[in-house]
């Protein structure tokens, strides 16, 4: 059986293990996210500040070459103006000397963050601020302006090239800046994608695993189940069969157990009919002993040979189905059933009879077939308090009967006939006592042999029995000497059944190996109570004088017990 507390430990370990992944999956998630978001922020960060620093540079080096355009307009105005002495040169050059201070100063405002630059701006300042002074002078000197301008010349040109060398510096860390964000983002994307990966991997493998372990517990769960049903079919089978067991246990007779028997038999199988049919012996027959359900027309109701089912000729439980045999058992009056199983009933190696169980529909069948322990157990017990019941019914009657002629012995005639007295005497009525003795038996031993005489024995006891009611007691009082016990009965009533009884045997035509035997009669002795005596010895030595009476008066009558008789 499969242990399922632990499957579901396994289960609750299993549910936190993917709960504790789908957690760290969450945080690695949420963390990544963050790197690349981070990283995202200062690559456009760093890349802001680059273009920046680019643009200053570039607004430098407009302003320097701006600055050298004015430088060169000075030059060629002050130039003009010396060889041409024209005023509108000198103002020109006036003009661009004003923008020229301009665009230092503009210049000064933009190098402000770097000392070194601010220091050559001054200088720069310093160098404008003379070129300008000299050309303000009312003679300008075009030596002095041309040495001011190539001072002027000088520094711009260092700034410029400082400036070009900046720019080149900066376009070359930009680049690399630009190679490590993108190495960058690829590292973080593809670490990224491997512990994404890693993480799936672990929820598919637990998924896969998962579903394994439910396909486990779906199989352990149908196993269980089906050991709960099997375990409730086994416990309603052991209740049945000791609730039989106890049931045929209180039985007295035999056709109270076999009543029990079908009915229990009933109860176990639902849905089927059936019958249990027992052997008669003394014609070699099985007779029906009860059924349930509806029958189809089964012949044990009229008797069937042991030979005409097919269990009993093999001596074991027999199914007879489509796919398993083709051969019918022949105890059936119509069609037989399609599904069959025939048990016979075996005690201590004695066959007792059979049990046909018929299962209309293949349910029934199937039931039948998975409860075939259970029918061969109550098969058994069945035949077991049969066959006890029928040991004690054969020892009750070899107890009070008498072995040849079935009749009662002389020792329960002996209790009969006391219990009978009291009766009588209680209800203050009378009781007639019949000593019958067949006439000249011995010649019947003679001539015929004992045998013959045993059959005239066992036909004379068959007419006593039957010829007298239900409540008389026909005993066997010894050799070929019979009593009759007739309780409650009048004298002249009991003196006519004598006479019947004298009659009766008288008209026999008895047969022995086909030779007729020669007429029987008997004599009878009737004494009455109270009349002729009040206890049982008395009332028997009575009967006996009068049968003896009867026979000295000549045998075959019948003589009533009086004064008359003592002889
Ligand atoms: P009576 O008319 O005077 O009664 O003559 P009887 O021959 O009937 O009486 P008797 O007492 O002389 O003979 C009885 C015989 O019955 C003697 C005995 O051998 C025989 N007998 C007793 N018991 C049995 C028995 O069980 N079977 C057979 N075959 N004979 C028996
Ligand atoms: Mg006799
Ligand atoms: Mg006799």
């Amino acid at each position: 059986m499969p242990w399922v507390p632990s499957l579901t430990a396994n289960s609750l370990l299993r549910d936190r293990r993917i709960v504790w992944l789908l957690v760290v999956f969450a945080v690695t998630t949420l963390c990544l996210g963050s790197i690349v978001a981070t990283v995202i922020y200062t690559d456009a960060h760093s890349s802001i500040s680059t273009e920046s620093h680019v643009s200053h540079t570039q607004d430098v080096l407009l302003d320097l070459s701006a600055i050298a355009q004015q430088l060169d307009r000075i030059e060629l105005n002050t130039q003009l103006y010396r060889e041409t002495e024209e005023e509108d040169y000198l103002r020109s050059a006036q003009s661009a000397s004003v923008v020229l201070n301009t665009l230092v100063q503009r210049l000064t405002g933009l190098v402000a963050d770097s000392r070194v630059e601010t220091g050559r701006a001054h200088d720069l300042e310093a160098a404008t601020a003379t070129l300008t002074k000299d050309l303000d002078r009312p003679t300008p000197s075009g030596r002095s302006i041309r040495s001011d301008v190539v001072s002027c010349r000088r520094v711009q040109n260092l700034m410029q090239d400082e400036e070009r060398t900046l720019l080149v510096t900066n376009d070359t860390v930009a680049d690399r800046a630009t190679l490590f964000n993108m190495a960058r983002r690829a590292g973080v994307i593809v670490v990224g994608a491997i512990l994404n990966l890693v993480l799936f991997g672990f929820l598919i493998r637990d998924a896969v695993r998962r579903g394994r372990f439910e396909e486990r517990i779906t199989e352990a769960n149908a196993r269980l189940r089906s050991t709960v049903e099997r375990m409730g079919e086994q416990a309603f089978e052991s209740r049945l069969l000791i609730d039989a067991r106890d049931e045929v246990a209180l039985c007295l007779d035999v056709k109270q157990a076999e009543e029990a028997t079908v009915r229990y038999f009933a109860q176990l199988l639902p849905g089927t009919a059936g019958s249990l049919c027992i052997i008669r012996h003394s014609r070699n027959v099985l007779e029906s002993a009860g059924s349930w359900g509806v029958v189809r027309g089964n012949a044990a109701f009229e008797g069937f040979a042991p030979e005409c089912c097919c269990a009993l000729r093999s001596g074991r439980a027999r199914w007879r189905r489509p796919e398993q045999s083709e051969v019918h058992c022949t105890h059936f009056a119509g069609t037989p059933p399609e599904r069959y199983l025939c048990l016979p009933v075996i005690a201590h190696g004695e066959t007792l009879g059979v049990v046909t169980i018929e299962c209309r529909t293949v349910e029934a069948a199937a039931l039948a077939a998975a409860r075939e322990n259970a029918i061969a157990s109550l098969g058994e017990m069945a035949a077991m308090a049969i066959a006890g019941l029928n040991l004690r019914e054969k020892l009750e009657r070899q107890s009070i009967r008498d072995g040849m002629t079935g009749l009662f012995n002389r020792s329960f005639m002996e209790i009969a006939l006391e219990r009978e007295l009291h009766r009588s005497a209680r209800q203050r009525r009378e009781l007639a006592l019949m000593m019958v003795d067949i006439d000249h038996f011995k010649q019947f031993n003679d001539t015929f042999g004992h045998e013959a005489g045993d059959v005239v024995l066992r036909e004379v006891a068959e007419n006593l029995r039957l010829g007298v009611r239900g409540e008389d007691i026909a005993c066997r009082f010894g050799g070929e000497e019979f009593v009759v016990i007739l309780p409650e009965i009048s004298t002249a009533a009991a003196l006519d059944r004598a006479e019947l009884l004298r009659q009766r045997v008288s008209e026999l035509a008895l047969r022995f190996h086909g030779q007729p035997l020669r007429q029987v009669t008997i004599s009878i002795g009737v004494a009455i109570y109270p009349l002729n005596a009040e206890t049982s010895e008395d009332l028997l030595r009575w009967a006996d004088r009068a049968m003896y009476t009867a026979k000295h008066r000549g045998r075959n009558r019948v003589v009533q017990a009086d004064s008359s008789i003592l002889v």
